[in-house]
């Protein structure tokens, strides 16, 4: 009994000394296991209660029934976001847990905010943190070992759909789930100068722990984007160096094998990343090795975290006035680049670690299968096509105007901090309007949406009749670049692209045959000009010349009866 009670005893300040010392449950499990999002949101709530520098706050709601939590640190233990920008404080916002499946930034984070708060870890004075602990909760709940078939570790984590199953890398335009809505709102409240998104890679074996997906250079932006490719990038990877990490560009090769060389991963807004580069921020992707052990992977995005705070810090002013001269160059801009391709010719040249690839009767079909021998590591200089070339453009117009009633699309405008202004009264305006004339759709849903992609339109000066309360959204503003790349309809990541207009394509009203023929042929009597078109169409298109049904649709879609909303795209230009 005496014996069961000293133990007791013992375990107890066991326990309590863990608790002051603030042991993750990464540590205690030597590495192989990873914080279950009520152990982190506990973790960060009592670390906050210790630590003046911490503050642990409710971001917004998610699709779960359980809040966004966001953790700050702030070594002067003030938390005003107004302040910090007053007083050019250099903001880190760094998201963890977007796919559950890939938990090490939850569990570096733990770490990093702890050794911050404790001192042992010196966060420059100048630079303040916001962290996500875990951003798609519904997914950290969804918690088993066999969801990344591939992976090294941990022994359990969450599944990488969210609760509405949307992969939440994919959700930045369309924002279906709320914890985007959310952190999408804190995004611009925060407005960070420097964002790290925390992933693990899938794929080739190679020797690197740790692989960067940084935003294009180009995409990134005409100044901060040579920033990033000449100063910023190259630090971060000598400083990796000295920290023991051999840094490479995320491996997205194009063959079986990286050995060739690869085109840098491209991001459109509905990554993190592609989306924080529109708002001028300059955005990480750092994606370590699915292959190597949890313990090594989770020391490696601490190790990274640590280093794009050290530079940042030092090179504060060289960030934000980077991120400033940006901002004025993009106001200048009568032209926008909407999407991107990758140089197939010119490029980079890029040191990599991989191993030797073979090839080896497979077990389960006796066929020929790819393996990649450890013992045989090899270092290349490979090519890395990282030379982006504009795709397509758009004339950025004076303003657009978009009417009332398209609510899903002004409400993420709203999200986005886009400045609108209503029509006071009914009125009557020459608009450059678009009319969708062809689009193709995916077979198969992707991401909840039935995506349109190859959009064509044509173009023309219209007279069109507005209400009150539509909305006039002037294009000089901070979200230009966000503008154009959702409201212009051929762009990658349009809400057309993403159905959000989708009514337009349907016509709602229509004629009787029987009723419509004598009226048709009286159109062709009064109206020289549509007897011409319709002469003309007949004598170019013999399928058409024999198709009653299709003339008569012809000279009702002519007629003042059609409908002018039918695939007429609701957001219109001001030139
Ligand atoms: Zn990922």
């Amino acid at each position: 009994m005496r014996f069961i009670l000293i133990a007791l005893i013992v375990l107890g300040m066991y326990y309590q000394a863990k608790g002051q010392a603030f042991v993750t449950p990464f540590e205690l499990m030597n590495g192989q296991e990873s914080a279950t999002y009520f152990e982190a949101i506990d973790y960060f709530r009592k670390l906050d209660r210790k630590y003046e520098s911490i503050d642990i706050q409710k971001a917004g709601p998610t699709d779960t029934d359980y809040p966004l939590h966001v953790v700050y640190y702030s070594g002067d233990g003030k938390f005003d976001i107004d302040q910090w920008k007053k007083k050019n404080k250099l903001i880190i916002l760094i998201n963890n847990g977007i796919h559950p499946g890939e938990p090490d930034g939850i569990d570096a984070s733990m770490m990093l905010l702890r050794d911050a708060a404790m001192g042992k870890l010196k966060v420059p004075n100048n630079v303040v943190l916001a962290v996500i602990p875990v951003f798609n909760i519904g997914g950290a709940l969804n918690r088993g070992g066999y969801s990344r078939a591939n992976q090294n570790g941990p022994k359990e984590y969450g599944f990488r759909g969210n609760a509405q199953n949307l992969d939440l890398n994919r959700d930045f335009i369309k924002m279906d789930a709320k914890e985007t809505q959310t952190l999408v709102q804190l995004f611009h409240r925060v407005d960070p100068d420097v964002f790290i998104d925390n992933h693990v890679s899938n794929g080739a074996d190679y020797q690197h722990v740790m692989t960067l997906l940084s935003v294009n250079p180009k995409k990134q932006g005409y100044h901060m984007g040579s920033y990033l490719e000449k100063k910023f990038e190259p630090a971060i990877y000598a400083d990796m160096k000295k920290r023991g990490y051999d840094l490479v560009p995320y491996v997205n090769h194009w063959g079986e094998t990286p050995d060739k060389g690869w085109p840098q991963f491209y991001e459109p807004p509905r990554f993190t990343s592609g989306f924080a580069s529109l708002f001028r921020i300059f955005s990480f992707v750092p994606e370590t090795h699915m292959l190597k052990p949890y313990k090594q992977r989770v020391e490696s995005t601490y190790a990274l975290m640590q280093s794009f705070i050290m530079y940042s810090g030092k090179h504060a002013e060289e960030i934000k006035s980077a991120r400033k001269m940006e901002a004025s160059v993009v106001a200048e801009k009568k032209e926008l680049v909407i999407d991107w391709k990758v140089d197939t010719i010119n490029h980079s040249e890029i040191e990599f670690k991989g191993y030797e690839p073979k090839y080896k009767p497979s077990k389960v079909s006796g066929q020929k299968r790819l393996y990649y021998d450890r013992d045989k590591p090899y270092t290349k200089t490979i090519p890395f096509y990282n030379k982006f070339l504009p795709a397509a453009s758009a004339k950025v117009p004076e303003a657009y105007i978009i009417q009332q009633g398209w609510q899903k699309v002004i409400e993420r405008l709203h999200w986005n901090n886009v400045e609108m202004q209503k029509l006071d009264r009914d009125t009557v305006m020459d608009l450059t309007v678009y009319r969708i004339t062809n689009y193709e759709t995916g077979p198969k849903p992707y991401e909840s949406h039935y995506l349109h992609t190859k959009v064509q339109y044509t173009k023309r000066k219209e007279k069109v009749r507005l209400l009150k309360g539509d909305y006039i959204i002037p294009a000089g503003q901070p979200a230009k670049r966000f503008l154009v790349e959702t409201l212009e309809p051929d762009a990658p990541d349009a809400f057309f692209a993403w159905g959000f207009f989708d009514a337009i394509l349907q016509e709602k009203e229509y004629f009787s045959d029987y009723v419509f023929e004598d009226e048709a042929a009286d159109l062709l009597q009064k109206d020289p000009f549509l007897k011409k078109l319709f002469e003309d169409r007949k004598r170019s298109d013999a399928a058409f010349a024999k198709d009653g049904k299709a003339q008569l649709d012809f000279i009702y879609k002519h007629s003042p009866y059609y409908e002018v909303e039918h695939m007429r795209y609701p957001v219109f230009r001001i030139e």
